[in-house]
């Protein structure tokens, strides 16, 4: 089996001093066990916050990444933050085009695909978000608009994605309270798995995002081809993240 990772994702919240308290509950509330049914756990915060994150949580059972990362290595790119320098905060993970930023912020899918491939080269597991607005499913166009999406990080090639993550995000289900059914979720992650399959990667995590919480974590989970979960507001309260990661 596929081991799970549940994921959180803090966007943009927190503090110095709300953060302490959620990494401190977190780094005492979650021990992985040794058995292979455990599932890995992490944070993806807000890049001032690597440095609070990394002495909270080293030497924990959580790990942690960041939310974006630049496509360039270095240079003169004001504001962007490189894998290298998230590298060098102990970051394990980092979000690729996450649907905020794809619409807030005009990523295409080949410039996630680009985040992914300068993420690998410096040795983080970039997280690629994928999904659908409501207007594309109710336009039937779902499993093409993944397809699009995924189509510039597959062609990274299989000795890349192997190495990667991926998240099924439907838009209409972010922050919104209305969770896709574990059967809606099963259905696109079939397809995902299915291209992952095509180029000899079925391995490959796939997870759900989207309004996850405690009270339905455990039913998501439960779908063949869910590993695990991308978790936004659920993620800023301890006791329910918590929660959810023991449903992984
Ligand atoms: P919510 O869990 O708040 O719906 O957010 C999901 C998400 O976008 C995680 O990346």
């Amino acid at each position: 089996p596929i081991r799970r990772l549940v994921l959180g994702n803090w966007k943009m919240h927190g503090s110095l001093a709300g953060n302490g308290q959620l990494l401190a509950a977190l780094r005492t509330g979650w021990h992985q066990t040794s058995d292979a049914a455990s599932c890995d756990v992490g944070v993806c915060v807000p890049f001032p916050y690597l440095a609070q994150v990394e002495s909270a949580l080293t030497g924990s059972d959580v790990a942690w990444g960041a939310q974006d990362v630049s496509v360039h290595e270095q240079g003169a790119y004001t504001g962007e933050v490189s894998a290298a320098m998230l590298a060098d905060f102990g970051c394990r993970y980092v979000l690729a085009g996450h649907s905020e930023r794809r619409m807030l912020h005009g990523e295409t899918s080949d410039t996630v695909a680009g985040k992914a491939r300068a993420a690998l080269a410096a040795g983080l597991t970039p997280v690629v978000c994928v999904g659908e607005t409501l207007e594309q499913r109710e336009a039937g166009q779902t499993l093409g608009v993944i397809r699009g999406q995924l189509e510039p990080v597959l062609a990274l090639g299989a000795g890349s994605v192997s190495r990667l993550v991926l998240a099924y995000e439907p838009v209409w289900a972010i922050g919104t309270g209305l969770t896709a059914t574990p059967g809606q979720a099963q259905e696109v992650h079939a397809a995902i798995r299915a291209a992952l399959a095509a180029i000899g990667c079925a391995g490959v995590r796939v997870l759900y995002g989207g309004s996850v919480k405690a009270a339905n974590a455990a039913a998501l989970f439960a779908m063949p081809d869910i590993d695990g979960g991308l978790i936004g507001g659920a993620s800023l309260v301890a006791e329910e993240f918590l929660r959810i990661a023991e449903a992984g």
